[in-house]
């Protein structure tokens, strides 16, 4: 039987690169050893760094002003990253608060600075997101962040705000090569990578380079998105097997016709899928069509007690990871760049099936 993952991440990586990396474990490129016992400054790790840069720079058609960074640790670390590096003293920005990532990305920011919300979508429980645009921001904000894809809900900005006031700061984690964006239309994205581009251990941050020269106060060395560009991403031993996966991800994603194509797929994979629970009497999505993920389809059983035989006979037949978010409960699909088409029609057969077994 096959197994198809729908965790929200760590996540499904595409089942080519895991062979690839297989194949590749203990001998790379003849080496007769592992790129993870590799030296990192070494011809091995500095081209395949770079490759990958060349092919990420190619797959979002990144504009030369900007800088790549193959970042340390998890998003998270953006989330301080981001206000140390872009403001001092008074110095203010205005977050978007859509939903549990960027509510963590205001706190974090408001630790150290005075930081403004200029919209927040708890008062429809996070089941769509509102609009924004140039005059909801402040006058003096030095930047406006968004999350444009929210993992744990299940909303999306469908088309992205334009901001041109302030540098639009963006969190992709859970989107990023996902769908086609206009790097040139924020001053920074940032994406950890274990959802839709490797395992966990890196984060992805595209930066506007204007953005580097910016004045601030002494900020810890692997936060400071200065050092960490003009070291080309080693300014320390960086994470180098999450990197290494990464560039077969990106090549994966190259071989597939970018982007693009990737976006076509997605949309089918998630158009099924809502117009299968739209149509039924168990499944509900309760996202506000607007606002639907092509990424991460939530949906609850409209009979509770239901969840539990759900969770066990999914299971069995091999669809794994559909529970909700810990605090959100009900189910959520997370459908990435690397699930199949095959692995959502075997979940709408499932669906069904127990559907008609239940109701
Ligand atoms: N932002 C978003 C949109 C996320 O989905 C996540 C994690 N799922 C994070 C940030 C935090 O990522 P990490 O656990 O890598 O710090």
């Amino acid at each position: 039987m096959t197994i198809y993952n729908f965790y929200a991440g760590p996540a499904m990586l595409p089942v080519e690169v895991m062979a690839k990396a297989k194949e590749e474990f203990t001998n790379y490129k003849g080496t007769q050893m592992s790129i993870m016992e590799i030296f990192h400054r070494g011809v091995h790790f500095t081209s395949l760094l770079a490759k990958a840069e060349k092919d990420l720079v190619k797959l979002l058609e990144i504009p030369e002003n900007y800088s790549v960074i193959f970042f340390p640790a998890g998003a998270t670390l953006q989330f301080s990253a981001i206000p140390l590096n872009l403001l001092q003293g008074n110095e203010t920005a205005d977050y978007a608060i859509t939903g549990v990532w960027s509510k963590k990305a205001y706190d974090e920011a408001k630790r150290f600075f005075k930081v403004n919300v200029i919209s927040d979508c708890q008062d429809n429980n996070y089941t769509k997101v509102k609009p924004l645009d140039d005059s909801m921001i402040s006058e003096n904000a030095k930047y406006a962040y968004i999350t444009t894809n929210n993992t744990i809900y299940g909303t999306r900005y469908k088309s992205i705000p334009r901001i041109t006031k302030a540098p639009l700061i963006a969190d992709m984690t859970s989107e990023l090569l996902s769908r086609k964006i206009n790097v040139k239309d924020y001053g920074l994205i940032f994406a950890g990578a274990q959802k839709n581009i490797g395992p966990s251990g890196v984060t992805i941050v595209i930066i506007r380079k204007d953005l580097l020269e910016k004045d601030k106060n002494p900020v810890p060395v692997l936060l400071d998105y200065r050092i960490m560009a003009e070291s080309k991403s080693l300014y320390n031993t960086p994470p180098t097997y999450p990197i290494y996966m990464a560039g077969l991800v990106f090549e994966w994603l190259l071989q597939r016709g970018g982007i693009e194509e990737m976006e076509k797929i997605n949309e089918e994979k998630a158009s099924l899928l809502y117009d299968f629970i739209d149509a039924s009497k168990l499944y509900h999505a309760p996202v506000d069509k607007e606002s639907r993920s092509i990424m991460n389809v939530v949906f609850w059983l409209r009979n509770k007690d239901l969840e539990k035989k759900f969770t066990e006979e999914s299971t069995i037949a091999g669809l794994i990871g559909l529970e909700g978010y810990r605090t959100v409960g009900g189910f959520r699909a997370s459908i990435y760049n690397a699930m199949p088409i095959q692995g959502v029609i075997n979940l709408i057969g499932f669906m069904q099936e127990f559907e008609k077994k239940y109701l």
